[in-house]
């Protein structure tokens, strides 16, 4: 075999890159890494970190308010989002810093610099250096697709922008009905936006149980964003500060800010994907089996590029499942079948398993449970929010298929749940485990009652 410069290379630091980068060294591996912009990727500098502090920030006007009915009386709360932006790109320029020093730590040579195929076993560095490896990672994530057939689209936002912003807008227009739409809908009208959501079909969140899609819509229009289900951006107008916004139905909007959010495309654009002989889809995205190895032996690829789950979490588990299977030895496969997942929506969702929709369509007889109850909370703070929690409970084994929860703490109370349904829970093991009691999740505990559709 001939010599090459490294056993592994990868391409993109990341969630997927950095966990293999870094467990493959621990392996014993000699690793480079290549990253064209911040290490920690899509997550870390414009994802779930920044993302999720900016909903915090949202949830503090619920505080002040429910406050009152616990008795405190505060000053005139105000509202600085320089401050927040400020105090995020410090937090992400730490993190951002420990993820580079960690790959350091574990001997990992890190490059700035965007790195391209040249053929197998082959990259390219942006200053025209060759480096060959054995092995080759591409971990090079995802970026948001861009409304590009409409007139004055050039004035539309992504996401990858909104964590820049230097001002708050007054008033903003979120097109789409995914995770980032609803998310960003939610932050911005919880900071006192006036929001309003315009989204191509009549309910957002496709694939999610239609339960918590309703719950969800009734409960953002309650916080008074403004829903237009049905509709679509035709084009966007400069009016000195403010924006035009033509709908198809033939309204228009007038507005600050346009942001839209309708999904992302693996970044494989450029990559050379083709000098080496990699397959991809009709996305984009890479082929690869279950052990992430794509079409060709010795190049695989991890994470969002792949398009089979895009979350962090699942980016993490394919990257380490391949340096087990290639430098540790051991072959991983990840599962892919039950994979939890929340949207930080205010109130948040959060999901684990089948939809009720989804199971019926496998031909599971069902049995359904659920609970909509005002969170103890509200009852002296007088907020109106009720939470919903479902079980999708298979008739014949009594298997929980899926755990569906609307409401305050969603993520925190269906992470655990998810424990249960990786054990292939039952309904009886929920009947059979004792009560937290004062909690939202004992709910979930206590379901007695099968569901029947009102008569
Ligand atoms: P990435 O994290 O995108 O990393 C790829 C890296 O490769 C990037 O840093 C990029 O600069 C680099 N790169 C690309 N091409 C090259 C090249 N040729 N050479 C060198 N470097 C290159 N997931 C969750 O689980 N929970 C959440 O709450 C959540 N919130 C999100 C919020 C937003 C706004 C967005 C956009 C995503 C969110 N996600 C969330 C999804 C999550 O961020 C991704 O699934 C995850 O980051 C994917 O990791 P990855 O390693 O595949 O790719
Ligand atoms: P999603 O795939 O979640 O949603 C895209 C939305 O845009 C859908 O509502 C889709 O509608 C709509 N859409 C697609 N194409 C168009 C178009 N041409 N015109 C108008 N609307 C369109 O993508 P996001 O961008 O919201 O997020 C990308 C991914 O990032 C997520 O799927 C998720 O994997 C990850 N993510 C995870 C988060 C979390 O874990 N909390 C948070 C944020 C992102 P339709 O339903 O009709 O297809």
């Amino acid at each position: 075999m001939t010599a090459t410069d490294y056993d592994l290379f990868v391409i993109g630091g990341g969630s997927g890159g950095v966990r293999a980068a870094r467990i493959a060294a621990g392996y014993g591996a000699k690793v480079a890494i290549a990253e064209e912009d911040r290490y920690g990727g899509t997550c870390v500098i414009r994802g779930c970190v920044p993302k999720k502090l900016l909903v915090y920030a949202s949830r503090y006007g619920d505080e002040f308010e429910d406050a009152r009915g616990f008795g405190w009386t505060s000053g005139l709360a105000t509202f600085d989002w320089r401050t927040l932006i400020a105090n995020k790109d410090r937090e992400i320029a730490r993190l951002e810093q420990i993820y580079e020093s960690n790959l350091k730590a574990k001997g990992v040579v890190t490059l700035k610099t965007r790195a391209e195929l040249i053929g197998p076993g082959a990259v390219k560095l942006s200053d025209g250096q060759r480096i060959t490896a054995r092995t080759i990672l591409i971990a090079t994530g995802g970026r948001p697709s861009r409304y590009g057939d409409i007139p004055g689209a050039n004035h539309i936002i992504t996401s990858n922008e909104v964590f820049e912003l230097e001002d708050l807008p007054k008033r903003i227009v979120v097109c789409g009905g995914g995770y980032i739409a609803v998310e960003f809908a939610s932050i911005f009208a919880g900071l006192g936006v006036e929001t309003t959501l315009v989204h191509r079909r009549d309910k957002v969140l496709r694939g999610f149980d239609e339960d918590l899609r309703d719950g969800l819509m009734e409960a953002l229009a309650g916080r008074g964003i403004r829903l237009l289900m049905n509709e679509a951006l035709t084009g966007v107008a400069r009016d000195g500060a403010a924006y035009h916004v033509a709908l198809r139905g033939g309204g228009s909007l007038e507005t600050d800010l346009v942001l839209s959010a309708i999904g992302r495309e693996p970044a494989t654009k450029g990559l050379g994907l083709d000098s080496a002989g990699v397959r991809t889809g009709a996305k984009g995205e890479i082929i690869v089996d279950s052990f992430s190895q794509t079409t060709v032996p010795g190049i695989f690829a991890v994470g969002d590029v792949t398009d089979r789950a895009n979350l962090t979490p699942v980016a993490i588990r394919e990257g380490h499942a391949f340096a087990d299977t290639v430098f540790g030895k051991r072959p991983v496969q990840v599962d892919h079948s039950l994979i939890p997942t929340a949207v930080f929506t205010t109130p948040e969702l959060a999901t684990v398993g089948l939809s009720e929709e989804a199971a019926r369509a496998l031909g599971h007889e069902l049995d359904l449970y659920k609970a909509r109850f005002r969170p103890m909370r509200n009852t002296i703070s007088g907020r109106n929010e009720r939470t919903l929690m479902k079980l999708v409970v298979d008739r014949g084994t009594d298997r929980v298929l899926g755990c569906h929860v609307l409401g305050p703490d969603a993520a925190e109370i269906v992470q655990m749940a998810a424990v249960a349904l990786q054990l292939g829970a039952r309904k009886a093991d929920f009947d059979a485990t004792v009560a937290l009691h004062p909690s939202a999740g004992e709910e979930l505990v206590t379901l007695r009652e099968k569901w029947a559709p009102p008569a």
